[in-house]
């Protein structure tokens, strides 16, 4: 079913467009800083294969953060919630998402949780497979799944700019291997981790996920189920009280969705039981959230009384 343009949400979008120009794309990713910081689009998926939309959705990004609950999602189905947990704890930090101060702090040195970078890094340590080509293929194989949609692909370059340039999650990495948490090759997660983080998409592909998340992991149109019922309710928990780094209690405050966000200007929102949401604005608040993205959230929060709480 195709997505229709919806002229109520052109109109949030129009005004929540406004904010951009306070916003920065994100350029410690060199690839990233080619974004155009203007951008802004919407998709909304609902359970019964409806979708509308606004802006130019057939823009594409790739996913950074937002792969963090994914491939949470994953390593919780693949390994349990005892062995994924015994090495990542379940506390929102209130420190930036590539912070290393609480790792050198907390005995042992297990990350607080697995939405920000030291935490996820971990995560994606515990995917399966005996090669990178393989644990990206078995991620890229359940992603896709939960997209409907069997063409998504990484994007190399993004991915090969991120590891080129990623001082700050190799000195994770290291400081997580001396004390370890880690127990692979560093230069091996991190191919795998970058690759991870530049699973490109859609707002149409991110909402159609944000919708199997919100219907606690089935897939509504076949009966599927893709997330067992528990581990989709973990991942929306985090999403949370962690999901927009050290601005998630702000969040759950002015707007009360369970959503991640990635420093491409990705967010994607699972309204419990009601829909999904995709949302594309490359221009980042301070936080590295999409400042434009959060507005347009704001406003659709506050005209349909979204808000969980
Ligand atoms: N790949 C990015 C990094 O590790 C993801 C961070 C983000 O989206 N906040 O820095």
């Amino acid at each position: 079913m195709p997505c229709q343009t919806s002229e109520e949400l052109q109109h949030l979008v129009e005004l929540s467009k406004k904010y951009a120009v306070n916003g920065k794309v994100a350029d410690y990713i060199p690839e990233l800083g080619k974004a155009n910081p203007n951008d802004l689009s919407i998709a909304i998926h609902y359970p019964d294969g409806r979708c509308i939309s606004a802006g130019d959705i057939s823009k594409k990004f790739t996913l950074q953060s937002i792969s963090k609950v994914i491939c949470l999602a994953l390593v919780l189905i693949e390994r349990g919630f005892d062995y994924a947990f015994e090495l990542v704890g379940m506390e929102p930090t209130g420190d930036p998402f590539n912070s290393i101060a609480k790792l050198e702090t907390m005995v042992p040195a297990k990350p607080l949780n697995p939405m920000i970078n030291a935490g996820a890094l971990v995560v994606t340590h515990m995917l399966k497979g005996n090669t990178v080509e393989e644990r990206i293929n078995r991620l890229l194989t359940f992603i896709r799944q939960l997209a409907g949609n069997p063409n998504i692909e990484i994007n190399e370059k993004v991915a090969r700019s991120e590891f080129e340039t990623a001082d700050l999650n190799r000195a994770l990495c290291y400081f997580l291997r001396q004390h370890k948490i880690i127990k692979e090759d560093v230069e091996t997660l991190l191919d795998l981790y970058t690759k991870q983080c530049a699973v490109e998409m859609n707002c149409l592909d991110l909402a159609r996920i944000g919708m199997i998340f919100s219907m606690d992991g089935v897939d509504p149109l076949n009966g599927k189920r893709i997330i067992p019922g528990e581990i989709a309710r973990i991942c929306k928990t985090f999403m949370v009280t962690c999901g927009m780094y050290n601005a998630s209690g702000e969040f759950a405050i002015k707007i009360g969705i369970p959503a991640k966000s990635g420093v491409s200007g990705g967010i994607l929102g699972a309204v419990p039981r009601k829909f999904g949401i995709g949302i594309f604005g490359p221009a980042l608040d301070e936080k590295g959230n999409s400042i434009a993205g959060i507005k347009l959230l704001e406003l659709l929060s506050r005209s349909y009384r979204l808000s969980m709480f």
